[in-house]
């Protein structure tokens, strides 16, 4: 099974003020800031940056009880994970359990962009991978949403 749609959606970089970094990224690089918006959810607030095929995601805690808060305490600014394309997250999900893969997230949730996401434990890629199912995926090959079962 196919699980991996297009590889690499995007990298997601841990940083403590958005705005102070996201100069480097525009100025420095030259680089389109696409949009920012805040996942109470996830207690992060996100800046897209476009490259030419990826994105760049810099995320910012909302609070100090923020996961992502407690992941820079431990680990410091920088990579925080890889944002994997896939066809299916729900698919996905069950893929990576029959293979015994360890996940965070056993059921898909909302992350940026309305894309459904759904995250995977670094224990076997030693690095955080997200999943994402991209709400109108970048390849301009729209799928129906009728076809997802509820
Ligand atoms: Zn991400």
């Amino acid at each position: 099974m196919k699980l991996v749609a297009n590889n690499i959606d995007h990298i997601g970089i841990a940083v403590n003020d958005i705005d102070q970094v996201i100069k480097f990224y525009t100025d420095v690089l030259g680089l389109e800031l696409q949009g920012m918006e805040t996942l109470p959810e996830h207690g992060v607030r996100v800046a897209i940056i476009k490259t030419d095929r990826h994105k760049i995601e810099l995320m910012e805690p909302l609070t100090k009880e923020s996961p992502l808060a407690k992941f820079i305490e431990k680990r410091g600014e920088g990579l925080h994970h890889l944002g994997l394309k896939v066809i299916d997250v729900s698919k996905a999900i069950t893929e990576f359990q029959d293979k015994g893969i360890t996940l965070i997230d056993r059921v898909p949730r909302p992350g940026v962009g309305k894309n459904r996401i759904a995250f995977v434990h670094p224990r076997e890629s030693k690095v955080l991978l997200e999943l994402v199912e991209t709400a109108n995926d970048g390849n301009n090959t729209p799928k129906p949403r009728s076809t997802k079962k509820h």
